[in-house]
């Protein structure tokens, strides 16, 4: 494995750079009815790969997630937090890491600063992390992804085909709004992101 802080040019990267990774759609399998319990969640094909190639190639993965189906009642904070301890588990099973999970429970009518596309989450994760925006990179299915990297002042912002993906290009295109990248799936961003910083081992 090489030294993935040090680029093709031989330059030294410091810190390591963050993807900020959107859940439903991205990440596992989306449902119109919410994800509401442990059995509602299933990955989506190389979502695991990617997460191990983040690690391997030394990027903090922060998963930013709206989550009104607390906010609507549909399930409970502690069955949440169970999908997300399941969820990591099996990340870190595959290779993977997520250092953290931040979501937001509110619904649309709460008017919170957290939900996306505020950029709640992300500033709090910036503040906790001491976090370079302008180097990070946004991964989501939706508007909503896509806009609050851009509020929040994310470097990039990748665009996913899987869930609401291609509806949501259909819209932003319509809005003269266009991602950097629109990737087939997780693994494929994430194979963009790694290939486009110059640090990529097309070996693996
Ligand atoms: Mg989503």
């Amino acid at each position: 494995m090489n030294d993935s802080n040090i680029n093709m040019s031989g330059e030294d990267h410091g810190t390591p750079k963050t993807v900020f990774i959107d859940r439903d759609g991205v990440i596992n399998r989306d449902s119109p009815d919410y994800i509401k319990t442990r059995a509602e969640f299933h990955f989506l094909p190389g979502s695991l790969e990617a997460f191990r190639l983040l690690s391997e190639h030394r990027y903090t993965a922060i998963v930013i997630t709206n989550q009104s189906v607390i906010g609507r009642n549909l399930t409970t904070p502690e069955e949440l937090q169970l999908i997300f301890e399941m969820m990591k588990q099996d990340i870190v099973k595959a290779g993977g890491l997520v250092t953290d999970i931040l979501f937001c429970p509110h619904t649309p009518s709460d008017h919170c600063q957290c939900r996306k596309p505020q950029p709640g989450m992300i500033f709090d994760a910036r503040e906790k992390y001491s976090i370079d925006l302008a180097t990070s990179v946004m991964i989501g299915d939706s508007v909503k992804d896509i806009l609050c990297a851009e509020n929040a002042g994310v470097g990039r912002a990748v665009l996913v085909k899987t869930g609401n993906g291609l509806k949501a290009h259909a819209e932003l295109s319509a809005r003269g709004i266009s991602p950097d990248y629109l990737a087939e799936d997780l693994l494929d961003a994430v194979r963009w992101i790694i290939s486009n910083d110059g640090i990529y081992d097309r070996e693996h």
